[in-house]
């Protein structure tokens, strides 16, 4: 809004209007900013004023499926379209019901962290991960050396093959693998002054890899670079990395931020403001890198987030910390009861005390607004596991063929267990040589526990690992 004297009295008035909402907005924020995490989760900026005044009354935001707003008349298209004043315009730029997700996600990941924080939801998990990279792998000058980013090789199959394939393939830009994202040692040598970000999931999907976040973002930071982290497997509930420095948090909402499994969907969140030695003209690239991404790249490129995916997500997105809370619980005791089979032969869940990461999760994922009765917050886990079936890769197929509640889908994140083997499903693409460097043996079977009752779970377990 700088050269406002350029644009006509008609507009101008728009403008004004638009201020004495954005003022109106703004002190709506603070008073929800200093609510609960649970009650941000179920209300978010939802309030029963705009229920009445705007959507007659209905308790749950409304769905808006409409492609397109209307305007008034040219003025307000004008000032609209010139991004003047707030405007949803388009649903592959903004809606207002993708809008009430992204604002809950902002708040609930910039929640007590003492940062302010926004938001942008994608289709998918991987397309918020392409709309996160991609704007800091541009060419900054002519005759630049070839430009790289570090990431932990521990990660999602599909963010593996984006970065392998499609960025290191296709668009010549070199990805330093880390196989000890824990070690922050074998981070620091891959670094250099056309290192773009580093790179982390944590904990990684399906090997349970963790990392030191303050200590990575403290070193990216020392580069002048971003530190973007993909939490999906933690949620806001358990972990929220901005308040250790992490830059920019990723989260694919299809798994457990929309446990009832109904839709598909990413989110990107962004401290504001973010570190990075990126020159670019906009000042909201640093300011708010989400928004920066939402009003440009995302409008030009096009991975919109579908509205009722959106409401699907915000919906079961109310619940989340007690949910989570539920699912960890039942988790660590499947855990336990896996420790202890004849049949298996290596458990990984950071729950457990003899897990090698399980002092440094320890350390970053707490259950958010707990209390262990001496003022600390209760530690919890998440409801990611994965076992190993002792003899060769048959056994783990026939353990998993014989399970009967557990779903053999390959999903995560559900408030029903469901059970995969990485090596010939999310693993399958990236060939032997990646599977062992990132540890994903054809014996290992990820399960995520879900809300069932953990007996009925653990039963299920036992008569699958007896069929050997
Ligand atoms: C599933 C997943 C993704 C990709 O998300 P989609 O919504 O499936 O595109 C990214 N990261 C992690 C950790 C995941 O588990």
């Amino acid at each position: 809004m700088d050269n406002e004297q350029e644009y006509s009295p008609g507009v101008l008035k728009y403008i004004e209007e638009a201020k004495k909402f954005l003022d109106k907005k703004k002190e709506h924020l603070a008073r929800v900013k200093k609510l609960k995490f649970d009650t941000i989760a179920v209300h978010g900026l939802y309030t029963v004023e705009e229920a009445l005044n705007q959507n007659q009354g209905a308790v749950i935001e409304p769905l808006y499926l409409s492609s397109s707003q209307a305007y008034r008349d040219s003025d307000e298209l004008e000032a609209a379209l010139s991004y003047l004043i707030p405007t949803w315009c388009y649903t592959r730029i903004a809606n207002p019901t993708t809008y009430y997700l992204e604002w809950v996600l902002a708040l609930l990941e910039g929640y007590q962290t003492g940062s302010d924080t926004s938001c942008l939801v994608t289709a998918s998990g991987m397309s918020a991960i392409m709309s996160a990279v991609d704007p800091f792998l541009v060419k900054q000058k002519e005759g630049e050396e070839k430009i790289n980013f570090v990431s932990s090789i521990q990660l999602y199959g599909g963010t593996f093959q984006h970065f392998s394939i499609r960025k290191m393939q296709e668009r010549g830009i070199e990805v330093r693998w880390v196989e000890h994202q824990e070690d922050i040692e074998e981070w620091k040598t891959k670094i250099d002054e056309n290192t773009r970000f580093l790179y982390s999931e944590a904990p990684s999907n399906p090997q349970q890899s963790f990392c030191d976040i303050k200590a990575l973002a403290d070193l990216a930071h020392s580069w002048e670079i971003p530190f973007i982290i993909d939490s999906t497997c933690a949620t806001p509930a358990l972990m929220r990395p901005i308040a250790y420095g992490a830059d920019i948090v990723i989260h694919s909402l299809t798994k457990s931020i929309t446990s009832g499994g109904l839709a598909i969907g990413g989110a990107l969140v962004s401290r504001k403001p973010i570190v990075t030695n990126i020159k670019n003209d906009d000042p909201l690239f640093k300011e708010s890198f989400a928004e920066y991404v939402k009003f440009l790249p995302y409008r030009d490129t096009g991975p919109a987030a579908s509205p009722p995916n959106a409401l699907f997500a915000l919906n079961d997105l109310r619940t989340l910390r007690s949910k989570i809370d539920l699912v960890s619980q039942n988790s660590q005791k499947v855990a336990e009861f896996l420790s202890q089979h004849p049949r298996v032969y290596q458990v990984d869940y950071l729950g457990l005390e003899n897990y090698p990461l399980h002092i440094l999760a320890k350390k970053y994922m707490k259950l958010v607004d707990s209390d262990d009765g001496k003022g600390n917050e209760v530690n919890r886990y998440g409801h990611l596991l994965s076992f190993r079936v002792d003899g060769p890769p048959e056994n783990a197929r026939k353990v998993f063929d014989n399970l009967k509640i557990i779903f053999r889908a390959t999903d995560l994140g559900r408030i029903k267990s469901v059970a995969t083997i990485p090596a010939i499903s999310t693993h399958l693409q990236q060939g032997e040589d990646a599977r062992e460097k990132a540890d994903v043996p054809p014996q290992l079977i990820r399960l995520c526990v879900g809300g069932e009752n953990p007996d009925d779970i653990t039963a299920d377990l036992d008569q699958a690992l007896n069929s050997l």
